[in-house]
């Protein structure tokens, strides 16, 4: 048995994963908003709760976590649950549970998850991307996990939208939380979605009142939905230029949206450096649980 824990910026969920892949138990508890040590024990509390309920002892824990770890530090960076950043998280975990623990950010574990056993199973080189609250990314080569020199293999969204369109306000486009202007993120979360729609059409919907009204045919959420899709298949573009993936899976709010699966792919050929695109396009299987699974595969199965 394995326990995979997803510390997320409103709940913290844990599984207790049987041999490959059977899900044994399932506990979700909110996250302490804002409270960093009263997170700490509170993944604690979870982790004991599942291994009481399993009936093991001293199991291997894999977190999924916000942001990346600094390797030089070992503190938390560039965490959207910014109570996070700075943290020693790992260190602090390790002494609250008494054991080695293995953590990744929560779009490695998508990667991780839909690889082994999702969307890019069998593939030999996956992409993920996280479109929600954030946009994140991961990498896997032959099923196993591309970390990185610097931890942030596969983090794309914080690079600038490529190919940007000054004839729809992307030069030099909105301010970044850290400081620059432009990144991905600020056009493919899901705030980011509704920001764009409010300075077109000065109505400030959520992006899932957005997509639905799109969905129904209301044209300017239609616009604002097409341009979302022209700057995911330029994001997707660059991805697939730097490393051609077999597969590329979505996660995250906005990729419940199923039209993308078939307008940006064939929007992205135009960006391609290949007259042929053979790049799957495709919605992580395992939805929002895929955070929580590729944690517990954090550890391999011996
Ligand atoms: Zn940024």
């Amino acid at each position: 048995m394995r326990i995979g824990i997803d510390l997320g910026g409103t709940k913290i969920e844990g599984i207790v994963l049987r041999g490959e892949a059977e899900v044994l138990l399932r506990r979700r508890v909110a996250t302490p908003a804002l409270q960093y040590a009263a997170t700490v024990e509170a993944v604690a509390a979870l982790v004991r709760e599942l291994e009481q309920a399993a009936g093991g002892v001293g199991l291997p824990v894999g977190i999924g976590h916000p942001g990346a770890i600094a390797p030089a530090s070992g503190r938390i960076k560039n965490a959207s649950s910014t109570c996070l950043n700075g943290q020693l998280l790992r260190q602090d975990l390790e002494q609250a549970l008494g054991r080695e623990l293995r953590l990744a950010n929560d779009a490695d574990c998508l990667v991780l998850s839909e690889a082994c056993d999702g969307a890019a199973a069998g593939s030999r080189s996956a992409f993920a991307a996280i479109l929600g609250t954030g946009v994140g990314g991961g990498l896997a080569v032959e099923g196993r996990l591309l970390a990185g020199a610097n931890a942030i293999a596969g983090e794309w969204g914080h690079n600038p939208l490529p190919w940007p369109r000054p004839d729809w306000g992307e030069v030099p486009g909105p301010l970044c939380w850290h400081g620059l202007h432009g990144c991905i993120e600020t056009w493919l979360s899901g705030v980011g979605l509704a920001a764009d729609h409010a300075r077109v059409t000065g109505e400030r919907l959520a992006a899932e009142v957005i997509v639905g009204r799109a969905e129904a045919g209301e044209p300017r959420a239609g616009a604002t939905l097409a341009r979302y899709e022209d700057r995911l298949a330029r994001a997707l573009a660059h991805v697939i230029n730097l490393f051609d993936p077999e597969v590329i899976v979505l996660g995250g709010g906005v990729s419940q949206v199923q039209g993308l699966y078939r307008r940006v792919p064939q929007l992205w050929g135009q960006w391609v450096f290949s007259d042929r695109v053979a790049t799957a396009l495709r919605p992580a299987r395992h939805g929002d649980s895929s955070g929580v699974l590729g944690a517990a595969r954090l550890f391999p199965l011996l």
